[in-house]
């Protein structure tokens, strides 16, 4: 039987190993990933920066998903160099073909003054809150760590608003901005579960924030008790990195359509209407905007509101929580988002389809440059605007 020491010797002679110095050369190398094999408490002492953190308790159960690409150059260290060669063997015997361990370790590197940082991480309060978060790979601490750092502005504290704020909020999305300028009404809670009873007339981003502050301390938020126009759309929409659009009329949907144009940010549309849904993603000149899917507004007498026609209590949350689910994926950059596809629920056929959506290149409001698109008040006919000349023209 082996010694450790004879264990080690014929590891490393079975390896590629490197020192330091080249390292530092090859993790400069695009698609090169450094791989930090060491236990989370050193980890958290100080790392490599951008460097992929897997123990190597986990290594052969993680790696596969962290990264799948066989050929990755991976450059894996540990404190010294001892673990990160055993580290080396195991992914050459999993196939990865472009694995070198270095020699040292983070000890050497840091001694040598080479570039480290001390990494953020989560509380252990955190930890525990978000722990089935943690488990997924595709998630992790890196994945909660972007979810806390995300501002999402919700367009509406109504049906879809709440389902979708609750959850938001819940999965540990740091800030979550709400535009409402409602107070609460006994006939909105038959759908609206951000307020309650007790709540009746109180204003309802004030009653959003109760519920959302609750339910996780993690979450900021910024409540905006004002009429969505013209005059402050781009303002409150600028420092978002995506809207979830839970409007009720077609004048505020035009006109969130053409500030997030120009402000550049994704809107997470959901629309309900007695028995039925609607879900999709605008992301700005990747795929259609909402002009493009609905040029002008149907005649009203085609297109009562909620208030007038009516609307099955259970629906928003159903559609609202779609919306929230694509929320996340944008923000972790997680699977297929729904731009260019309309997501289609009928819960009396407990169905849904899919609708492939076109961006059309005619577009009034997408395929003109973002700075001359005017922002104006729209009326019921939602009619584009006239767009501003060009500068110098
Ligand atoms: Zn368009």
């Amino acid at each position: 039987m082996p010694s450790f020491r004879e264990l080690l010797a014929a590891t490393k002679s079975q390896i590629r190993e490197v020192d330091t110095a080249t390292a530092d050369e090859m993790r400069r190398q695009p698609g090169a990933v450094v791989l930090d094999v060491r236990e989370p408490a050193e980890y958290e002492q100080g790392a490599i920066p951008g460097a992929l953190h897997i123990p190597r308790g986990t290594l052969e159960s993680s790696i596969e998903s962290r990264v799948p690409d066989r050929d990755t150059p991976l450059i894996v260290h540990c404190a010294s160099g001892v673990r990160s060669a055993f580290a080396a063997k195991t992914l050459e015997e999993l196939g990865y073909t472009n694995v070198v361990s270095v020699a040292g370790g983070f000890n050497k590197w840091k001694d040598e003054g080479r570039e480290w940082t001390t990494p953020r991480s989560l509380t252990p309060e955190q930890q525990n809150r978000y722990q089935r978060h943690l488990l997924l790979p595709e998630v992790d601490v890196e994945g909660q760590l972007k979810l806390l750092d995300a501002k999402v502005l919700l367009l509406g504290a109504g049906g879809l608003g709440s389902p979708a704020a609750l959850y938001l909020a819940a999965a540990g999305v740091g800030t979550l901005g709400i535009v409402d300028m409602d107070v609460v009404d006994e006939s909105n809670l038959q759908r609206q579960i951000l307020h309650n009873t007790e709540r009746l007339g109180e204003r309802k981003v004030d009653s959003a924030k109760k519920t959302l502050t609750a339910l996780n301390p993690d979450v900021n938020v910024v409540t905006h008790d004002v009429r969505l126009g013209a005059d402050n759309v781009v303002d409150i929409l600028s420092g978002y990195d995506l809207v979830i659009d839970g409007a009720d009329n077609f004048p505020v949907r035009y006109l969130l359509n053409d500030a997030s144009l120009k402000v550049g940010i994704p809107v997470v549309h959901g629309s309900i209407f007695r028995f039925e849904g609607q879900v999709t993603v605008f992301k700005p000149h990747e795929g259609p905007c909402y002009r493009c899917f609905l040029p002008e507004p149907p005649p009203p007498e085609l297109a009562p509101s909620c208030a007038e026609a009516g609307v099955l209590g259970v629906l928003p949350g159903i559609i609202g929580t779609i919306q929230a689910i694509e929320a996340i994926k944008l923000i972790l950059g997680l699977g297929e988002d729904l731009s260019g596809r309309l997501l289609a629920y009928d819960a009396l056929e407990q169905s849904f389809r899919t609708y492939k959506m076109l961006r059309d290149p005619q577009c009034p409001a997408c395929s003109i440059d973002p700075d001359r698109l005017v922002i104006a008040e729209y009326d019921e006919l939602c009619a584009p605007h006239p767009i501003a000349p060009p500068p110098g023209s």
